[in-house]
């Protein structure tokens, strides 16, 4: 071990080993999810994973602007991934960044295999994603809430995705890494799972790991994903029973009307 090594070490980790935040190595950070947060879009979800804060918006399918994109087939999938200018300590610049347009890209591949665009020939679905605040792994937790806000939409989807970053730092393999071990690690490897079908529709990897290493990192990966797709499928779950509840409450007959039928009829 040298010099270098051994001054990552002390700044990652505490006395008992545990990370600053106080995490076992293969824990998440805490996680809040919540669907519907907006009342414009056709699909939405809000994500709190660690200190990112996101919220994702989804319109469509919809007729396609500009019309010479549109795809004779099947639907064009349009992802937006942007950083507000207040969501990282120093200002970001307002203008996109080449990484914003590379995390749109990734995260629309990551979601793609998913939805059956064939379905909706020449239309166009809509993903924003905004992070209002970032702290490492933004584009897999962007995955998990974007999915989410296509299935609160009622786009017919394959499966959910779940995004999760594991890697290397301070020696250590690390599952859902924060915003400094993901810069002063040796590896970081975003990933986002398909699940029901135990694939990986985004696979990354920034740094270096030996081949068991990645095998082992990606088994941590697994379980994570895990806990946050349960997640998925709860808060998706709760926001369909709330909308059947509205709807029957809506559809039950008001009791005043009721008892004026009764009335009538007895007169009749
Ligand atoms: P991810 O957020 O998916 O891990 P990166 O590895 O590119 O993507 O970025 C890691 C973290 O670096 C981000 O989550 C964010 O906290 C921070 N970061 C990204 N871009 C900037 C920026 N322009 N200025 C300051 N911090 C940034």
């Amino acid at each position: 071990m040298n010099e270098t090594d051994s001054v990552e070490k002390e700044k990652l980790f505490d006395d008992k080993g545990l990370r600053l935040d106080g995490r076992q190595v293969d824990e998440l950070r805490p996680l809040k999810l919540e669907v519907g947060s907006l009342s414009r879009a056709d699909g939405s979800a809000y994500i709190e994973h660690g200190r990112n804060k996101i919220l994702a918006a989804v319109y469509g399918p919809r007729e396609l602007h500009p019309r010479h994109r549109a795809i004779a087939d099947r639907a064009l999938l349009r992802v937006t991934y942007r950083m507000g200018t207040f969501s990282v300590g120093e200002r970001k610049r307002p203008a996109p960044s080449r990484r914003e347009h590379e995390i749109s890209m990734v995260i629309r591949q990551a979601l793609e295999p998913m939805l059956f665009l064939e379905m909706y020939p020449r239309a166009a679905i809509d993903v924003f994603i905004q992070v209002l605040e970032a702290d490492g792994g933004s584009r897999c937790a962007s995955t998990t809430v974007a999915s989410v806000a296509l299935a609160n939409a009622g786009i017919p989807m394959r499966g959910i995705v779940t995004g999760c970053a594991v890697g290397k730092a301070g020696g250590k393999l690390l599952v859902d890494l924060s915003d400094l071990e993901d810069k002063v690690g040796e590896a970081d490897v975003p990933i986002a799972m398909a699940y029901g079908r135990s694939k990986y529709t985004l696979l990354q990897m920034d740094g270096k790991l030996s081949k068991e290493e990645l095998a082992k990192v990606l088994e941590m990966a697994e379980g994570a994903c895990e806990v946050i797709y349960e997640k998925q499928q709860k808060v998706l779950r709760e926001g369909f029973l709330q909308i059947r509840e509205e709807i029957s409450e809506s559809e039950e007959p008001d009791v005043d009307d009721i008892e004026a039928d009764t009335e009538s009829s007895d007169s009749d």
